[in-house]
Protein backbone atom coordinates (compact mmCIF):
# COMPACT_ATOMS: atom_id res chain seq x y z
CA UNK A 1 0.00 0.00 0.00
CA UNK A 2 1.35 3.18 -0.49
CA UNK A 3 3.31 5.31 1.95
CA UNK A 4 2.44 9.15 3.22
CA UNK A 5 5.40 10.46 1.66
CA UNK A 6 4.90 8.94 -1.79
CA UNK A 7 1.08 10.04 -1.87
CA UNK A 8 2.27 13.77 -1.29
CA UNK A 9 4.55 13.26 -3.92
CA UNK A 10 2.18 12.43 -6.11
CA UNK A 11 -0.18 15.19 -5.38
CA UNK A 12 2.88 17.71 -5.79
CA UNK A 13 3.40 16.25 -9.18
CA UNK A 14 -0.41 16.12 -10.39
CA UNK A 15 -1.28 19.72 -8.91
CA UNK A 16 -0.08 22.62 -11.20
CA UNK A 17 -0.37 25.56 -9.69
CA UNK A 18 -3.24 28.30 -10.49
CA UNK A 19 -2.91 31.02 -13.01
CA UNK A 20 -0.88 34.10 -12.16
CA UNK A 21 -4.06 37.16 -11.04
CA UNK A 22 -2.74 40.68 -10.33
CA UNK A 23 -4.96 42.25 -7.18
CA UNK A 24 -4.62 45.63 -5.77
CA UNK A 25 -2.92 45.51 -2.07
CA UNK A 26 -5.65 46.19 -0.06
CA UNK A 27 -7.27 42.98 -1.63
CA UNK A 28 -4.02 40.30 -0.87
CA UNK A 29 -4.86 39.55 2.67
CA UNK A 30 -4.57 35.61 2.25
CA UNK A 31 -3.31 35.29 -0.86
CA UNK A 32 0.63 33.86 -2.12
CA UNK A 33 2.55 36.30 -3.70
CA UNK A 34 3.54 35.07 -6.97
CA UNK A 35 6.71 36.80 -8.40
CA UNK A 36 9.58 38.34 -6.20
CA UNK A 37 9.27 41.77 -5.49
CA UNK A 38 12.53 43.79 -5.13
CA UNK A 39 12.83 47.70 -3.04
CA UNK A 40 12.59 50.81 -4.87
CA UNK A 41 13.88 52.73 -2.50
CA UNK A 42 16.51 52.25 0.67
CA UNK A 43 14.49 51.65 4.02
CA UNK A 44 14.46 54.13 5.79
CA UNK A 45 15.04 56.46 2.84
CA UNK A 46 16.92 58.76 5.05
CA UNK A 47 18.96 59.29 8.31
CA UNK A 48 16.40 59.15 10.59
CA UNK A 49 15.55 60.05 14.16
CA UNK A 50 14.30 56.96 16.12
CA UNK A 51 13.68 59.57 19.74
CA UNK A 52 12.39 62.91 20.28
CA UNK A 53 14.85 64.97 21.99
CA UNK A 54 18.66 67.09 20.38
CA UNK A 55 20.24 65.59 17.41
CA UNK A 56 23.68 66.25 18.17
CA UNK A 57 27.69 66.05 17.28
CA UNK A 58 28.71 62.71 19.66
CA UNK A 59 31.80 63.89 20.34
CA UNK A 60 30.89 66.60 21.89
CA UNK A 61 29.06 65.02 24.84
CA UNK A 62 32.20 65.06 26.97
CA UNK A 63 30.99 65.80 30.81
CA UNK A 64 28.25 67.24 33.13
CA UNK A 65 26.25 69.58 31.44
CA UNK A 66 27.32 70.52 28.03
CA UNK A 67 25.36 73.43 26.81
CA UNK A 68 24.73 73.59 23.14
CA UNK A 69 23.04 76.05 21.04
CA UNK A 70 19.72 75.33 19.21
CA UNK A 71 19.99 76.16 15.39
CA UNK A 72 16.94 74.57 14.39
CA UNK A 73 13.53 72.41 14.94
CA UNK A 74 13.17 69.36 12.60
CA UNK A 75 9.80 67.99 12.66
CA UNK A 76 9.08 64.50 10.96
CA UNK A 77 8.64 64.88 7.05
CA UNK A 78 10.59 68.29 7.21
CA UNK A 79 14.19 68.70 5.74
CA UNK A 80 16.81 70.10 8.27
CA UNK A 81 18.12 73.34 6.10
CA UNK A 82 21.67 73.62 8.29
CA UNK A 83 24.17 71.25 9.12
CA UNK A 84 25.44 71.18 12.71
CA UNK A 85 28.55 72.03 13.68
CA UNK A 86 30.72 71.68 17.22
CA UNK A 87 28.81 73.02 20.16
CA UNK A 88 25.11 73.08 18.11
CA UNK A 89 21.97 71.21 18.67
CA UNK A 90 18.93 70.55 16.43
CA UNK A 91 15.41 69.97 17.67
CA UNK A 92 14.13 66.79 16.54
CA UNK A 93 11.17 64.95 16.62
CA UNK A 94 10.69 60.97 16.08
CA UNK A 95 11.05 60.09 12.23
CA UNK A 96 12.42 62.94 10.88
CA UNK A 97 15.62 63.64 8.85
CA UNK A 98 18.83 63.89 11.05
CA UNK A 99 21.09 67.17 10.38
CA UNK A 100 24.14 66.44 8.09
CA UNK A 101 26.73 66.81 10.55
CA UNK A 102 24.59 65.36 13.71
CA UNK A 103 25.39 61.34 14.48
CA UNK A 104 23.09 60.70 17.30
CA UNK A 105 20.20 62.12 19.42
CA UNK A 106 19.95 62.65 23.25
CA UNK A 107 16.44 61.85 24.25
CA UNK A 108 14.27 64.80 25.72
CA UNK A 109 14.30 63.33 29.17
CA UNK A 110 18.12 63.64 29.02
CA UNK A 111 18.35 67.27 28.43
CA UNK A 112 17.15 70.85 30.45
CA UNK A 113 15.24 73.30 29.07
CA UNK A 114 15.31 76.85 30.69
CA UNK A 115 12.37 79.36 29.30
CA UNK A 116 15.15 82.02 29.85
CA UNK A 117 17.22 81.05 27.31
CA UNK A 118 15.01 79.40 24.08
CA UNK A 119 18.46 79.02 22.09
CA UNK A 120 19.71 76.79 25.03
CA UNK A 121 20.06 73.32 25.43
CA UNK A 122 21.70 71.70 28.21
CA UNK A 123 22.50 68.01 27.98
CA UNK A 124 22.33 65.96 31.35
CA UNK A 125 23.93 62.91 30.01
CA UNK A 126 27.40 62.50 30.63
CA UNK A 127 28.22 60.86 26.85
CA UNK A 128 26.21 59.72 23.89
CA UNK A 129 27.42 56.61 21.86
CA UNK A 130 27.43 57.63 17.53
CA UNK A 131 24.68 56.68 16.39
CA UNK A 132 22.90 56.21 19.42
CA UNK A 133 18.65 56.50 18.37
CA UNK A 134 19.59 57.41 14.90
CA UNK A 135 18.48 54.95 11.82
CA UNK A 136 21.02 55.33 8.93
CA UNK A 137 19.45 55.06 5.36
CA UNK A 138 19.14 51.90 4.06
CA UNK A 139 19.46 49.77 7.68
CA UNK A 140 16.86 47.32 6.97
CA UNK A 141 16.64 47.34 3.07
CA UNK A 142 18.95 48.97 0.21
CA UNK A 143 17.25 49.54 -3.38
CA UNK A 144 17.52 46.44 -5.73
CA UNK A 145 17.16 43.86 -2.65
CA UNK A 146 14.85 41.26 -2.62
CA UNK A 147 11.83 42.09 -0.31
CA UNK A 148 10.03 38.90 -0.31
CA UNK A 149 10.09 35.84 -2.42
CA UNK A 150 7.09 34.16 -4.27
CA UNK A 151 5.48 32.02 -2.11
CA UNK A 152 5.12 34.05 0.58
CA UNK A 153 1.45 33.76 2.13
CA UNK A 154 0.39 37.85 2.81
CA UNK A 155 -0.01 38.59 6.36
CA UNK A 156 -0.55 42.24 7.73
CA UNK A 157 3.33 42.45 7.89
CA UNK A 158 4.03 41.31 4.24
CA UNK A 159 1.29 43.98 2.71
CA UNK A 160 3.14 46.73 4.81
CA UNK A 161 6.56 45.95 3.59
CA UNK A 162 5.14 45.84 0.01
CA UNK A 163 3.24 48.70 0.66
CA UNK A 164 6.56 50.71 1.56
CA UNK A 165 8.08 49.63 -1.24
CA UNK A 166 5.56 51.01 -3.17
CA UNK A 167 3.66 48.24 -4.56
CA UNK A 168 0.12 49.53 -5.57
CA UNK A 169 -0.74 45.50 -7.89
CA UNK A 170 0.40 42.26 -6.45
CA UNK A 171 0.88 39.17 -8.65
CA UNK A 172 -0.77 36.86 -6.62
CA UNK A 173 -2.22 33.17 -6.90
CA UNK A 174 -6.72 33.14 -6.83
CA UNK A 175 -8.20 31.95 -3.71
CA UNK A 176 -9.18 28.41 -5.18
CA UNK A 177 -12.86 27.87 -4.31
CA UNK A 178 -13.24 24.34 -2.67
CA UNK A 179 -16.89 22.19 -2.95
CA UNK A 180 -17.43 19.90 -0.55
CA UNK A 181 -19.79 17.09 -0.62
CA UNK A 182 -20.93 14.69 2.42
CA UNK A 183 -22.05 11.26 1.42
CA UNK A 184 -24.42 9.00 3.51
CA UNK A 185 -27.84 8.03 4.12
CA UNK A 186 -27.25 7.99 7.86
CA UNK A 187 -26.46 12.18 7.37
CA UNK A 188 -28.89 14.52 9.33
CA UNK A 189 -28.16 18.34 9.46
CA UNK A 190 -27.33 20.08 12.41
CA UNK A 191 -30.83 21.33 12.98
CA UNK A 192 -32.39 18.15 13.01
CA UNK A 193 -32.60 15.39 16.01
CA UNK A 194 -31.40 12.29 14.10
CA UNK A 195 -33.37 9.28 14.36
CA UNK A 196 -32.57 5.32 14.48
CA UNK A 197 -29.35 4.93 12.96
CA UNK A 198 -28.72 8.35 12.08
CA UNK A 199 -26.00 10.71 12.74
CA UNK A 200 -25.53 14.44 12.04
CA UNK A 201 -23.35 15.81 9.01
CA UNK A 202 -20.18 17.14 11.16
CA UNK A 203 -17.81 16.65 8.15
CA UNK A 204 -19.36 19.39 6.14
CA UNK A 205 -19.27 21.95 9.37
CA UNK A 206 -15.47 20.62 9.87
CA UNK A 207 -14.39 20.86 6.32
CA UNK A 208 -16.00 24.11 5.56
CA UNK A 209 -13.93 25.33 8.60
CA UNK A 210 -10.51 23.92 7.75
CA UNK A 211 -11.07 25.40 4.11
CA UNK A 212 -11.56 28.87 5.47
CA UNK A 213 -8.11 28.46 7.84
CA UNK A 214 -6.32 27.52 4.93
CA UNK A 215 -7.24 30.88 3.02
CA UNK A 216 -9.77 29.02 -0.02
CA UNK A 217 -13.60 29.62 -0.41
CA UNK A 218 -15.69 26.39 0.95
CA UNK A 219 -18.70 25.73 -1.47
CA UNK A 220 -20.91 23.45 0.69
CA UNK A 221 -23.17 21.09 -1.16
CA UNK A 222 -25.09 19.46 1.44
CA UNK A 223 -25.53 15.37 1.50
CA UNK A 224 -26.04 13.23 -1.54
CA UNK A 225 -27.89 9.73 -0.69
CA UNK A 226 -26.19 7.08 -1.20
CA UNK A 227 -27.79 6.14 -4.46
CA UNK A 228 -25.78 6.50 -7.56
CA UNK A 229 -28.13 8.96 -9.60
CA UNK A 230 -28.15 11.52 -6.94
CA UNK A 231 -24.54 10.85 -6.05
CA UNK A 232 -23.74 11.68 -9.75
CA UNK A 233 -25.83 14.67 -10.13
CA UNK A 234 -23.76 16.09 -6.69
CA UNK A 235 -20.92 15.35 -7.72
CA UNK A 236 -21.08 17.21 -11.68
CA UNK A 237 -21.94 20.03 -9.53
CA UNK A 238 -19.31 19.86 -7.13
CA UNK A 239 -16.70 19.35 -10.59
CA UNK A 240 -17.57 23.29 -11.21
CA UNK A 241 -14.72 23.74 -8.28
CA UNK A 242 -11.00 24.23 -8.27
CA UNK A 243 -11.45 21.35 -5.59
CA UNK A 244 -13.78 18.51 -4.40
CA UNK A 245 -13.81 17.28 -1.19
CA UNK A 246 -16.62 13.97 -1.02
CA UNK A 247 -16.34 12.25 2.52
CA UNK A 248 -17.58 9.02 2.97
CA UNK A 249 -18.02 6.26 0.53
CA UNK A 250 -14.62 5.37 0.19
CA UNK A 251 -14.22 2.34 1.67
CA UNK A 252 -15.20 -1.35 1.15
CA UNK A 253 -18.45 -1.40 2.15
CA UNK A 254 -21.54 -2.19 -0.09
CA UNK A 255 -22.63 1.63 -0.52
CA UNK A 256 -19.35 2.84 -1.16
CA UNK A 257 -20.02 4.34 -4.45
CA UNK A 258 -18.07 7.22 -4.31
CA UNK A 259 -14.53 5.90 -6.50
CA UNK A 260 -16.85 4.25 -9.16
CA UNK A 261 -19.11 7.12 -9.75
CA UNK A 262 -15.91 9.50 -9.63
CA UNK A 263 -14.77 7.69 -12.64
CA UNK A 264 -17.35 7.54 -14.44
CA UNK A 265 -17.68 11.41 -14.22
CA UNK A 266 -14.34 11.16 -16.01
CA UNK A 267 -12.12 11.99 -12.59
CA UNK A 268 -8.93 9.80 -13.33
CA UNK A 269 -7.66 8.06 -9.73
CA UNK A 270 -3.98 8.58 -8.99
CA UNK A 271 -4.20 6.55 -6.03
CA UNK A 272 -6.58 4.80 -3.21
CA UNK A 273 -5.65 3.67 -0.04
CA UNK A 274 -2.76 4.47 1.87
CA UNK A 275 -0.66 3.05 4.81
CA UNK A 276 -1.53 5.23 7.70
CA UNK A 277 -4.26 5.97 10.50
CA UNK A 278 -6.54 7.24 10.54
CA UNK A 279 -7.71 7.83 6.71
CA UNK A 280 -6.57 4.51 5.15
CA UNK A 281 -9.54 4.69 2.56
CA UNK A 282 -8.19 8.11 1.30
CA UNK A 283 -8.96 8.18 -2.30
CA UNK A 284 -7.64 11.24 -4.95
CA UNK A 285 -7.94 11.90 -8.80
CA UNK A 286 -8.40 14.32 -11.15
CA UNK A 287 -10.97 15.62 -13.52
CA UNK A 288 -8.21 16.84 -16.77
CA UNK A 289 -10.50 19.50 -18.69
CA UNK A 290 -9.15 22.02 -21.37
CA UNK A 291 -10.16 25.39 -19.06
CA UNK A 292 -8.74 24.28 -16.18
CA UNK A 293 -8.53 21.06 -13.51
CA UNK A 294 -10.52 19.57 -10.77
CA UNK A 295 -8.75 18.21 -8.04
CA UNK A 296 -10.95 15.16 -5.90
CA UNK A 297 -10.20 13.73 -2.92
CA UNK A 298 -12.82 11.31 -1.33
CA UNK A 299 -12.39 11.55 1.95
CA UNK A 300 -13.28 8.76 4.50
CA UNK A 301 -15.99 9.38 6.43
CA UNK A 302 -14.85 9.14 10.40
CA UNK A 303 -14.52 12.41 10.89
CA UNK A 304 -11.10 12.39 12.52
CA UNK A 305 -9.76 10.23 9.25
CA UNK A 306 -11.29 13.05 7.63
CA UNK A 307 -9.57 15.91 9.03
CA UNK A 308 -6.17 14.14 9.50
CA UNK A 309 -6.29 13.70 5.62
CA UNK A 310 -7.52 17.26 4.93
CA UNK A 311 -4.24 18.58 7.66
CA UNK A 312 -1.88 16.42 5.50
CA UNK A 313 -3.09 15.88 1.88
CA UNK A 314 -5.84 18.28 1.03
CA UNK A 315 -3.67 21.16 2.92
CA UNK A 316 -0.69 20.18 0.45
CA UNK A 317 -2.26 20.24 -3.13
CA UNK A 318 -3.53 23.86 -1.55
CA UNK A 319 -0.28 25.16 -1.05
CA UNK A 320 0.06 23.51 -4.48
CA UNK A 321 -2.61 24.90 -6.00
CA UNK A 322 -1.74 28.69 -4.57
CA UNK A 323 2.24 28.37 -4.97
CA UNK A 324 2.78 28.70 -1.28
CA UNK A 325 6.26 27.04 0.20
CA UNK A 326 7.00 24.83 1.55
CA UNK A 327 4.27 22.72 0.30
CA UNK A 328 4.77 19.91 2.07
CA UNK A 329 3.62 19.28 6.02
CA UNK A 330 6.58 20.66 8.44
CA UNK A 331 7.10 18.34 11.16
CA UNK A 332 8.69 19.41 14.69
CA UNK A 333 10.63 17.38 16.79
CA UNK A 334 8.92 17.10 20.54
CA UNK A 335 9.47 15.28 23.56
CA UNK A 336 6.93 12.45 24.73
CA UNK A 337 5.86 13.12 28.27
CA UNK A 338 4.72 10.22 29.10
CA UNK A 339 5.39 6.31 27.61
CA UNK A 340 3.60 4.89 24.76
CA UNK A 341 3.25 1.55 23.16
CA UNK A 342 2.51 1.94 19.34
CA UNK A 343 1.05 -1.49 17.97
CA UNK A 344 0.01 -0.58 15.02
CA UNK A 345 2.02 -1.40 11.74
CA UNK A 346 0.42 1.63 9.99
CA UNK A 347 2.03 5.06 10.17
CA UNK A 348 -0.15 6.56 12.65
CA UNK A 349 -1.12 10.34 13.13
CA UNK A 350 -2.02 10.11 16.58
CA UNK A 351 -4.02 13.25 18.29
CA UNK A 352 -2.17 15.09 20.94
CA UNK A 353 -1.58 18.73 23.29
CA UNK A 354 2.06 20.15 22.13
CA UNK A 355 3.47 23.16 24.14
CA UNK A 356 6.54 24.46 25.28
CA UNK A 357 8.38 23.99 28.39
CA UNK A 358 11.81 25.66 29.58
CA UNK A 359 12.32 26.31 25.49
CA UNK A 360 11.72 22.78 24.95
CA UNK A 361 8.66 21.12 23.08
CA UNK A 362 6.79 18.49 25.25
CA UNK A 363 3.93 16.59 23.75
CA UNK A 364 1.01 14.71 24.90
CA UNK A 365 -0.98 12.00 23.61
CA UNK A 366 -4.91 12.20 23.92
CA UNK A 367 -6.74 9.38 25.11
CA UNK A 368 -8.02 8.61 21.71
CA UNK A 369 -10.67 6.23 20.87
CA UNK A 370 -9.70 5.67 17.30
CA UNK A 371 -11.12 8.10 14.02
CA UNK A 372 -15.10 8.04 14.78
CA UNK A 373 -13.43 9.61 18.07
CA UNK A 374 -13.65 13.32 17.27
CA UNK A 375 -14.16 14.43 21.18
CA UNK A 376 -10.59 13.76 21.47
CA UNK A 377 -9.08 16.04 18.84
CA UNK A 378 -10.76 19.29 20.56
CA UNK A 379 -8.44 18.84 23.42
CA UNK A 380 -5.87 18.60 20.86
CA UNK A 381 -3.01 21.03 19.08
CA UNK A 382 -1.28 18.79 17.01
CA UNK A 383 -0.33 15.12 16.01
CA UNK A 384 2.67 12.76 16.89
CA UNK A 385 3.86 10.88 14.21
CA UNK A 386 4.63 7.16 14.95
CA UNK A 387 6.24 5.28 12.08
CA UNK A 388 5.19 2.43 10.21
CA UNK A 389 6.76 -0.15 12.80
CA UNK A 390 5.44 -0.95 16.19
CA UNK A 391 7.78 0.01 19.27
CA UNK A 392 7.63 0.87 22.48
CA UNK A 393 8.58 4.84 23.31
CA UNK A 394 9.52 5.64 26.44
CA UNK A 395 8.97 8.85 28.63
CA UNK A 396 10.86 11.49 26.99
CA UNK A 397 11.71 9.77 23.39
CA UNK A 398 11.77 12.72 20.55
CA UNK A 399 8.68 12.50 18.15
CA UNK A 400 7.94 14.49 15.25
CA UNK A 401 4.76 16.71 15.66
CA UNK A 402 2.47 18.27 13.10
CA UNK A 403 0.71 21.35 14.40
CA UNK A 404 -3.16 21.36 14.35
P1 LIG B 1 -18.06 5.75 5.38
O1 LIG B 1 -16.68 6.20 4.99
O2 LIG B 1 -19.11 6.33 4.51
O3 LIG B 1 -18.13 4.28 5.48
O4 LIG B 1 -18.32 6.33 6.82
C1 LIG B 1 -17.50 5.96 7.90
C2 LIG B 1 -18.07 6.47 9.20
O5 LIG B 1 -18.06 7.88 9.19
C3 LIG B 1 -19.50 6.06 9.46
O6 LIG B 1 -19.64 5.77 10.83
C4 LIG B 1 -20.27 7.28 9.09
O7 LIG B 1 -21.50 7.35 9.75
C5 LIG B 1 -19.34 8.40 9.50
N1 LIG B 1 -19.59 9.57 8.67
C6 LIG B 1 -19.70 9.59 7.32
N2 LIG B 1 -19.96 10.81 6.87
C7 LIG B 1 -20.02 11.62 7.95
C8 LIG B 1 -20.27 13.02 8.12
N3 LIG B 1 -20.51 13.82 7.07
N4 LIG B 1 -20.24 13.52 9.37
C9 LIG B 1 -19.99 12.72 10.43
N5 LIG B 1 -19.75 11.40 10.33
C10 LIG B 1 -19.77 10.84 9.11
MG1 LIG C 1 -21.09 6.02 4.01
Amino acid sequence: MLSVIDALSQIVATVCPLPVIDVPVASALGRVLAAEVTADLDSPPFDKALMDGFAVRSEDIRGERIDLRIIEEVTAGRVPQRSLSSGQATRIMTGAMIPTGADAVVRIEDVELDPAQPDRVIIKVPSIRPEQNVLRRGTSMRAGQRVMSAGRKLRAQELAALTEMGQTQLQVRPQPRIAVLATGDELVPVEQVPGPGQIRNSNETMLAAQIAQAGCSAMPLGVARDERVHLRERIAVGLEADMLLLSGGVSAGKLDLVPSELEQAGVEQVFHKINMKPGKPLWFGVLRRADRPCYVFGLPGNPVSSMVCFELFVRAAIRRLTGEQPELPQPQMARLTHAHLHKDDRETYFPAAIWTENGSLCARLMNWHGSSDLQSTVEANAMVVFPSLPAEYAAGAMVPVIEW
